[in-house]
């Protein structure tokens, strides 16, 4: 495939993580950031490649993963509204609320309708203005510019019965949440090349002195992951901690103002609550005072008031997966009683979740014995 297959060569690949091997001298622990690369490193064996003392360890990257069962239950609570109309992107479907899922409250009738766009969504409220549509608004820096211009553009052409519910998280307050950790083990992160697409990188350079520690913002491919690695590994080797920047044919230091412009335009920044991490300081975005009256939880606060409270179910241990503190093998249920037919926590339901890569790619790793 053009422009792909130069970064997926196997030539390649075997020479840097032929060069990485001769620069280690150490164990480091990395993290990569994003769900994407975590599947990419998974799929295409990057960590086996490695030497035995670099251990990749997985971030909370995955917007399905880290989207508070709270936001679960209460988009279920708007999606049996009557006569309402709840619009997701398709992973959010399956992502287990304290009692049940979006997918089995459409199964007893509620309205839920999967749309591949915010805009689809606007367009559904367009065509239907006798119905509340809601979009469930989730996702870091990447969805959040298209986001905000849907609910700009419902303000701007007067859609009364268009809103949102917010669910929307900021990467950089979630790597500092990390390495502030008293269990904290990175010592370099892989940060998510397209969320500093939108952002740029100059906000990474303060947690980087602070915390001493390598930044490298790195794409999704084979090649991008193995140079991401070998950036920090020489860093690391050399004690450097600076924030380098692999995926140049992507990301520049600011980003992309345009989008920048739309998020300040429409959100604020807030504490956020993060599915296995806990509560965040200003790691959120919410509808600012201009654009109130689209937030859903405000417009249908009498039809929520009465919904029970959330309880987390027990035994994931994905947040402490999150952290990079432990890894899916390590979790009693993985491939027993939780699956991608059965997921008990958020890690198993998404496509970018690090469960569902181990059970896609590793889930027979050491049930197999040679005769
Ligand atoms: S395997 Fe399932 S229960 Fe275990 S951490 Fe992953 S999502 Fe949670």
């Amino acid at each position: 495939m053009k422009f792909m297959a130069e970064y997926r060569d196997p030539v390649r690949a075997a020479k840097i993580a032929d060069s990485i091997r001769r620069l280690c001298t150490r164990p480091w622990v990395l993290m990569e950031i994003c769900g994407g690369q975590t599947h990419s490193i998974i799929r295409y064996g990057i960590d086996q490649m490695l030497p035995d003392r670099i251990e990749l360890v997985h971030g909370p990257g995955c917007p399905v993963c880290v989207t508070p069962i709270e936001k679960i239950d209460c988009a279920i609570a708007l999606a049996k509204i009557p006569d309402l109309i709840f619009c997701t992107f398709g992973d959010m479907l399956r992502v287990p609320g304290s009692r049940q899922d979006l997918f089995s409250a459409k199964a007893q009738g509620a309205d839920v309708r999967i749309v591949y766009s915010p805009m689809d969504a606007l367009q559904l409220a367009e065509k239907n203005p006798g119905r509340e549509v809601v979009f469930f608004a989730i996702g870091f820096e990447t969805t959040a510019p298209a986001n905000a211009m849907a609910i700009y553009m419902a303000r701007k052409k007067g859609i009364p019965n268009f809103s949102v519910l917010v669910s929307h998280v900021l990467v950089p307050p979630a790597m500092e949440s990390i390495l502030s950790s008293a269990e904290n083990r990175v010592q370099g992160f892989l940060a998510a090349g397209h969320v500093c697409a939108v952002m740029g990188y100059n906000e990474y350079a303060p947690i980087s002195a602070k915390y001493r520690i390598p930044i490298v913002i790195t794409g999704f491919e084979p090649i991008d992951l193995l140079e991401g690695i070998f950036l920090v590994v020489r860093q690391l080797e050399q004690g450097r901690f600076e924030v380098e920047n692999q995926y140049t044919r992507a990301v520049s230091a600011d980003g992309n103002p345009v989008a920048q412009d739309i998020l300040k335009e429409v959100f604020v920044i807030t504490k956020k609550e993060w599915r296995g991490l806990g509560a965040i300081e200003a790691s959120g975005l919410k509808l600012n005072e201009a654009y109130r009256n689209f937030d859903a939880e405000i417009r249908f606060e009498d039809e929520l008031a009465g919904r029970e409270l959330s309880a987390s179910p027990i035994n994931c241990i994905s947040g402490l997966i999150l952290q990079g503190i432990r890894k899916p093998h390590d979790c009693e249920a993985f491939d027993k009683v939780c699956h991608p037919d059965n997921p008990l926590g958020a890690t198993m339901v998404s496509n970018e979740g690090a469960c569902a890569a181990y059970w896609k790619y590793r889930r027979f790793e050491g049930k197999i014995t040679e005769k």
